[in-house]
């Protein structure tokens, strides 16, 4: 899989991007490297990148036999793929289905309160600033997107949203939250990019609320590789 002329183009916590033959494509190495609180908190965990991978890999795949397009172009080994060349935009398109996290905290709902409809909200990929969350004349002021594009990316949002619930009610699992990132191609198009993962998701065990994702480990739960694996089980086998 790796050519020798392969140049790292991009090191970020979970991920290695390379180059390859294809000027639009670039090959995705996740690590095991987990992180949390902006870095603060950080481990290798055994498993972590090649779990990612896989489920990440799955649900680009899904969403894309729905209709929804992504960088995603095929799973190349056990802890890589191949995705088109994009340039990312700096912002964080959370969308939530139920109260966790930073939302608890900002408006006083206990986790695990249903919201009254899904809620897609922005924050600036600003590890400086600490990620905050920005409103819509935030974004424009600091020109990341246009008006009608964060009209598309909210649409987008809710609508991985849907495919998502459908893929993960069927197996038991609640899915809380998740976030997306989006670039943009040579052309200048929107592009569902990032990973789509435990790392990136809330997932929840629909009967007994067990968290089954990253705040394992930003919680210090234990158990954070058999929770991903899981979750993939689940996505492959089904509920037991
Ligand atoms: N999230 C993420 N990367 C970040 C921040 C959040 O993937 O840098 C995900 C997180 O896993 C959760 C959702 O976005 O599924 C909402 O996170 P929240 O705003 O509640 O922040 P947190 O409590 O994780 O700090």
């Amino acid at each position: 899989m790796e050519s020798s002329e392969d140049t790292l183009l991009y090191e970020g916590k979970a991920k290695k991007i390379f180059t390859t033959d294809h000027p639009e494509v670039v090959r995705v190495a996740y690590k095991n490297d987990t992180t949390a609180f902006n870095g603060e908190k950080f481990e290798q965990l055994e498993g972590k990148g090649r779990l990612n991978n896989k489920i990440s890999s799955f649900f680009f795949e899904q969403l894309h036999q729905q209709g929804l397009r992504s960088h995603f172009v095929e799973t190349l080994s056990e802890t890589e793929q191949l995705v088109r060349r994009v340039e990312i935009i700096p912002l964080e398109v959370v969308t939530r289905n139920v109260a966790a996290g930073s939302l608890s905290k900002r408006i006083g709902w206990e986790e695990g309160k249903k919201l009254p409809a899904p809620l897609v909200e922005f924050y600036y990929k600003n590890d400086d600033l600490g990620d905050p969350m920005l409103a819509d004349a935030h974004i424009h002021m600091l020109g990341l997107a246009s008006e009608s594009e964060l009209a598309e990316l909210r649409q987008q949002g809710l609508a991985v949203n849907d495919c998502l619930k459908q893929l993960l009610e069927p197996c038991g699992i609640l899915l809380v939250d998740f976030k997306l990132e989006f670039g943009r191609d040579a052309e200048g198009n929107l592009l569902l990019a990032d990973e789509i993962s435990p790392d990136t998701c809330r997932f929840w065990d629909a009967a007994t609320q067990a968290r089954l994702d990253k705040d394992r480990f930003r919680r210090d739960l234990g158990g954070v590789v058999e929770a991903y694996e899981e979750v993939w089980r689940r996505l492959t086998e089904g509920v037991k």
